[in-house]
């Protein structure tokens, strides 16, 4: 990615974002907000409670809703079958219900339709809910590229009550693709490179301003977060760090943009062991690398592996499931990464740089521990 070429400033974002706990159940209040055929797209795991939940709470209205259990995997052929399936039905708002891939598929299907898009993620593991695009897969898993449409969801809805009772290692991982934001920003403002609102414009105050608040809270809210979370409680510290895993993060990362630590997620997945973690707890491995290639403080980087002990993000190679890689391994990591972000880093990065700068997270993780 190449330097703007102009100051053009530009900031994207969803329509309305409303979170709290049992919000979920004024969905019908919320989805007549844009219309009355319904569609609802949900995840295996949630499908048959919420689908007796919502024809209760739909009976006797104006409204028409189907709804459908998602097939498991955002793909053309996953997008068509839903896309047909309410064909009939034309639908005015789809609800999108379940983890990234489910989100993804109902964003192509309110798309083809043009209807309003509703996002109810049911973890606040990513920063995907808030942002106007699919990611598409092959059946077998594969990462093929992806749908970008011309607005953001009109409404993200977070539950707190479901999203406290995930598993903590979603919460967890949320917190490592947070605390991807300030720091990726950061790169991209001083290199002059272009956010993702449209084709690229610069970042204003207000992105700059949320990715600093996405830091800020999670490093300050994240543990008592963690402790509560892991009780079953949903306090304001949760709360909070919902909403920078979510709301802050999403808004970050689409006004500020990626680098070295989103490089190094996606280049690290050519290992097998690491396609099992979570994207947010690779993400928090690649803001260590990122920091040490950029020559960061040692104040920030000591900062960053403390939280992440505290928590229980990954800082070593064995906490990453790769203890046995070789420094072949590394080398082919670095160079799938310079695939990537690197390129908006304020200075060249070659994978000998990045080579040094994954060796060195490891072997200061390992000293940390
Ligand atoms: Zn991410």
């Amino acid at each position: 990615m190449s330097m703007l070429q102009h100051s053009t400033r530009a900031w994207g974002s969803p329509s309305r974002y409303i979170q709290g706990r049992y919000e979920l159940d004024n969905i019908r209040k919320h989805t007549e907000t844009y219309g009355h055929r319904v569609f609802f797209l949900i995840d295996v795991f949630f499908f048959a409670d919420l689908k007796k939940r919502f024809e209760a709470l739909y009976a006797d209205s104006e409204n028409t809703i189907h709804c459908e259990q998602f097939g498991g995997q955002c793909t053309e052929a996953e997008i068509l079958r839903c896309t047909e399936l309410v064909k009939e039905l034309k639908p005015e708002v789809v609800v999108g219900i379940g983890g990234g891939k489910t989100m993804d598929t109902s964003k192509a299907v309110a798309d083809n339709y043009g209807a309003a898009m509703v996002i109810v993620p049911t973890t606040a593991s990513t920063d995907a809910p808030a942002m106007g695009l699919s990611v598409i897969y092959t059946p077998e898993g594969e990462h093929i590229g992806a749908r970008h449409y011309h607005k953001n969801p009109d409404l993200v809805l977070l539950d707190t009550d479901i999203l406290c009772k995930a598993p903590i290692r979603f919460l967890v991982a949320g917190m490592g693709d947070a605390l991807s934001t300030y720091l990726e920003c950061r790169a991209n403002i001083q290199s002059a490179s272009p956010n993702y609102v449209n084709s690229g414009y610069a970042q204003s105050i207000a992105c700059q301003a949320v990715s600093k608040a996405c830091h800020e809270t999670v490093l300050s809210k994240g543990i008592n977060a963690k402790i509560a979370a892991e009780q079953g409680l949903c306090t304001k510290d949760v709360e909070d760090v919902i909403e920078a895993n979510t709301l802050l993060s999403g808004l970050g990362v689409q006004n500020g943009s990626c680098a070295g630590a989103h490089s190094i997620a996606e280049g690290i997945t050519v290992l097998p062991p690491c396609a099992k973690l979570l994207h947010g707890e690779v993400v928090a491995f690649g803001c260590l690398v990122q920091l040490i290639v950029e020559g960061a403080p040692t104040a920030e980087i000591d900062q960053l592996y403390d939280f992440f002990n505290a928590v229980g993000l990954p800082t070593t190679f064995a906490d990453l499931g790769i203890a046995e890689a070789t420094d072949e391994d590394i080398m082919k990591v670095a160079e799938a990464s310079m695939h990537s972000y690197w390129d908006v880093e304020p200075f060249t990065v070659n994978p000998r740089m990045v080579f040094d700068g994954i060796k060195m997270a490891d072997a200061l993780g390992k000293l940390k521990k």
